[in-house]
């Protein structure tokens, strides 16, 4: 491309949490951006966020922030140094969106509504005097002597000193991040780990959880059910669903299953549903209904400790739907004994990108410079948020990497379009 005047000195393609950000610490330094978003308004995911009602963050300190991203967690350093939690709701609450923090651990706007993060990210762009192109889709970055120089879109092409790349992962594509980012950043030959679907609820092979359907354990606990995966458990609530399961702790292993399931067909788990009741407990039960209830129905007993649908489902599984407690045989007793302490169950698939709530994989983290978040293979790019290969589990982690990671690039996009 012929470089002329540039127009913008900087453009930010996608206006989610991270492209918002971008904008306003680039505008706040002085340049002129532009923000371009596929989408009708800005911030569609973010307004989904948390059920409506977003949580921000968490009360992890940065080290502990990212060490529950995994092994490549580390490469948000520099960017939560510029913006940890405390830094972010300081932020917020400058722009009007005051947080609390009522279970001790998420924090959410005192107003319980996304919308209201969203709108005040949006006013405060606008005051800053960022400019915005809606329904307008980045097809192409373009680059002039081998360094991002502008934006090709169905309504024109922009141009600018520097670009951020902020289009998000490829989950709930309705409200916007359909992986096109990924596109982008691997036509200029960035290495795009492949996409997997993570935070999604799971299918499971056994045909009794559909009856069940409905059935929460507030407190459980989940694992894959392989050699060197057993000691990684999760601990939260699990839900029963007309498919498989879900939940917090489910979500928060879909991403490990997901990127099994690449390699196998099923994905053997194990649920401790109840944490209260160990194994020997179950069986000194089950032999004092053998001796005191001997002519009732297991199911019948299982009911007066469980819920319903799920005590009939459970005796039905393990063979014993129409068993007396006096008949239950001793392979019955251990598998009854088995479910209700470490419940087996085997995923097949993830729920899909429509109902994952982050994308697994993304840009190479090898090919950013995690200081400024500008791209190693092309100058002049600087990319944040979900489009880079980090997930995080449910609980404010995703959307802080975003905020943080935008603030950065945004900055950093700032400081080096005067030196160009
Ligand atoms: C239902 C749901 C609930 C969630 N709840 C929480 C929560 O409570 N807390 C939390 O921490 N995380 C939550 N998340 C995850 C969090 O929303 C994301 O990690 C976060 O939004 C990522 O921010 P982003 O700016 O990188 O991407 P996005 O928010 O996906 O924004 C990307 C933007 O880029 C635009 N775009 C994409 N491609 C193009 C293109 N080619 N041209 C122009 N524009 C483009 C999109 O329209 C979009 O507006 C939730 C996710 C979902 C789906």
């Amino acid at each position: 491309m012929d470089m002329q005047q540039a127009e913008w000195d900087i453009l930010v393609i996608g206006a989610g949490p991270a492209g918002l950000m971008a904008a306003i610490g680039a505008a706040a330094c002085g340049r002129r951006v532009l923000v371009l978003d596929r989408m009708p308004k800005p911030g569609m995911k973010l307004l989904a966020t948390g059920g409506g009602r977003c949580n921000i963050t968490n009360t992890l300190p940065p080290d502990e922030l990212m060490a529950r991203f995994g092994r490549q967690g580390r490469f948000m350093e520099p960017a939560l140094r510029g913006l940890d939690n405390a830094g972010l709701l300081a932020f917020l609450a400058k722009i009007g969106v005051r947080a609390h923090c009522a279970d001790g651990f998420h924090w959410f706007p005192v107003s319980e509504s996304a919308a209201a993060v969203q709108e005040a990210l949006w006013r405060r762009c606008e005051k800053l005097g960022a400019g915005f192109r809606f329904n307008c889709r980045a097809e192409r970055i373009l680059l002039s002597d081998g360094a991002a120089a502008g934006v090709e879109t169905p309504q024109g092409v922009f141009t600018a000193a520097r670009v951020i790349l902020a289009t998000g992962g490829r989950s709930y594509a309705g409200l916007g991040s359909d992986g096109s980012g990924f596109g982008l950043a691997s036509h200029l030959g960035h290495t795009v780990k492949p996409p997997l679907p993570a935070l999604a609820p799971l299918v499971v092979r056994e045909e009794w959880v559909p009856e069940c359907a409905g059935t929460t354990f507030a407190e459980a606990e989940v694992w894959i059910d392989l050699p060197k995966r057993r000691a990684h458990r999760m601990r939260g609530a699990v839900l029963f669903t007309h498919r498989g399961v879900s939940g917090p702790a489910v979500l928060d292993l879909s991403g490990d299953v997901a990127g099994l399931l690449e390699t196998m067909p099923e994905v053997p788990l194990r649920v401790r549903w109840q944490l209260a009741e160990s194994a020997a407990d179950w069986t000194r039960r089950l032999d004092s209904w053998r001796r005191e209830h001997g002519g009732r129905l297991v199911r019948n007993l299982l009911d007066e400790k469980l819920p319903a649908s799920f005590a009939m489902a459970l005796a039905t599984a393990c063979g014993a739907a129409e068993t007396k407690a006096a008949n239950l045989t001793a392979e019955q007793a251990a598998r009854l004994v088995e479910h209700l302490t470490e419940l087996p169950l085997h995923a097949t698939a993830t729920e899909g990108f429509g109902k994952a709530m982050v994308t697994r994989g993304g840009v190479s983290l090898k090919e950013i410079r995690p200081e400024t978040l500008e791209s190693r293979i092309v100058k002049g790019l600087h990319l944040a948020g979900e489009v880079v290969d980090l997930d995080g589990p449910c609980g404010g982690y995703n959307l802080q990497w975003a905020f943080s990671s935008g603030l950065l690039a945004g900055r950093n996009a700032a400081a080096e379009s005067t030196k160009t």
